[in-house]
């Protein structure tokens, strides 16, 4: 190892790929490293040379400058890599395994890690619970968009590839298991998905996409994808999902329209703060998703939101939605009782059921998504055509290893 580049949010609007520090195991002083976790050592912690690591829509929050990501913070949350170097305290993984690391960082020694809320691990990150790689607010921990990352309390994070040879087979699958494809099947599982259920799911990007496909692993009659990027709706009717078009109004005609009746069981929020309202020209409107949904679903359904929401938003031109207070209708989820689940995704509660489907091939995760292969240095050019709604999850391969590799 000779320095470790890896890919820097500069300002809004753009990313740069820097030559940084070699990862060890201390955290170092850096941009967003809260005080009270510089200098705090990690001999549970292994060294990854990271094979695949993806941009995800929670990058862009911070790259399109919607929340308080501090300049020079290295991205990058979805991890899967080959353990190359591992701490004294680590006693169960190897160097040698290709390992999937959930984005979420957990020690495995708290109260909620012990309840299986590894979203929210209360030892990881001074400011709040939870923690993350790469990511503002969330500890300082450097992100894996790199060559090379530090994961620490490895024996409780990663999950172990069974055999190297058919991970790195499998990979361009493999790598959704960090964040999307987890995420994606809690929204669809806390949203009620199962057997010949109808889901809704709102938002056709990589996430959106990775809750039909897993509403449809759930055993959903029909999934219906609703978003205003017409290439997205695209890709969702490639894999069998139906399709709502928002530009042309509201979800509730449309989905009359395709099951007889204006409403779901289950619907996921897979855009965030970040919404747009409904119709051809419509702007910004942080809960329009929130709203609408509680529209669709049944009295008594629930809704699945992994959409992000944040305490801040600088960019927002509404003073309210700039603290994270926004207009929902609780009244009308309350009078149909209906049930939320949001946060992050306890990625460790389902990654290990997800990969043997995809090691057995019951799903097809990388194509559902449509993923990219790019090489480290394109970064920027992926985070900007991303930006622009490309109907494509990016996945970048730092060292070659996804050169060949092709969808299950
Ligand atoms: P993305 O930005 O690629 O996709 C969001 C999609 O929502 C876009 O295609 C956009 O056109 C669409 N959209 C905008 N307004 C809409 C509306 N009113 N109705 C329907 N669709 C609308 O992002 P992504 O990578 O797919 O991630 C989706 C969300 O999930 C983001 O907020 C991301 O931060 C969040 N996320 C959460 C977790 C978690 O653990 N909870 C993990 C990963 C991502
Ligand atoms: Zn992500
Ligand atoms: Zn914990």
């Amino acid at each position: 190892m000779s320095g470790n580049r890896a890919v820097a949010y500069v300002k809004p609007g753009t990313v740069e790929v820097r030559t940084i520090d070699e990862p060890g195991l201390e955290l170092k002083d850096g941009p967003g490293v809260a005080p009270a976790n510089v200098g705090r050592t990690c001999r549970h912690g292994v060294i990854v040379k990271v094979l695949a690591s993806n941009i995800c829509g929670s990058d862009q929050h911070m790259v399109r400058g919607r929340t308080t990501a501090p300049a020079g913070l290295v991205l990058g949350h979805e991890i899967t890599g080959e353990i190359v170097e591992r701490g004294p305290d680590v006693e169960f993984v190897e160097v040698g395994d290709i390992v999937s690391v959930p984005f979420n960082i957990a020690c495995g020694r708290c109260r909620n890690c012990k309840e299986r809320q590894t979203g929210i691990c209360l030892n990881v990150n001074p400011a709040r619970p939870g923690a993350a790689y790469g990511y503002v607010d969330m500890g300082g921990w450097v992100g894996g968009q790199a060559e090379y990352v530090m994961v620490p309390y490895a024996d409780f994070n990663v999950l172990r590839f069974p055999d190297p040879d058919q991970a790195r087979e499998k990979l361009l699958d493999l790598t959704m298991l960090s964040d999307i494809f987890p995420t994606g099947f809690h929204g669809a599982v806390t949203a009620g998905a199962g057997v010949g259920s109808t889901v809704y799911v709102a938002g056709a990007g990589p996430v959106g996409l990775a809750a039909a496909a897993s509403a449809q692993l759930l055993g959903a009659a029909v999934v219906i994808v609703g978003d205003l990027n017409e290439e997205r709706l695209a890709q969702a009717r490639s894999f069998g999902c139906e399709t709502v078009d928002l530009t042309r109004g509201k979800e509730e005609d449309q989905i009359e329209q395709i099951l007889g009746v204006p409403e779901v069981d289950a619907a996921v929020d897979a855009v965030g703060f970040e919404a747009r309202g409904h119709g051809k020209d419509a702007g910004e409107a942080p809960a329009t998703v929130l709203n609408s949904l509680m529209g669709v679903v049944r009295a008594g359904g629930a809704l699945g939101i992994p959409g992000l929401y944040v305490t801040d938003d600088p960019g927002s031109s509404d003073s309210e939605a700039r603290v994270g207070t926004l207009k929902v209708r609780l009244g009308l989820g309350w009078a149909k009782s209906h049930s939320f689940t949001t946060g992050q995704c306890p990625v460790m509660k389902y990654h290990r059921g997800l990969m043997m489907a995809i090691l057995h091939e019951r799903v097809h995760i990388a194509k559902a998504v449509n993923a990219t292969v790019i090489g480290l240095d394109d970064a920027p050019r992926g985070y900007a055509e991303f930006d622009q709604g490309a109907s494509r999850k990016y996945v970048l391969d730092p060292h070659g290893a996804l050169a060949g590799v092709r969808p299950v």
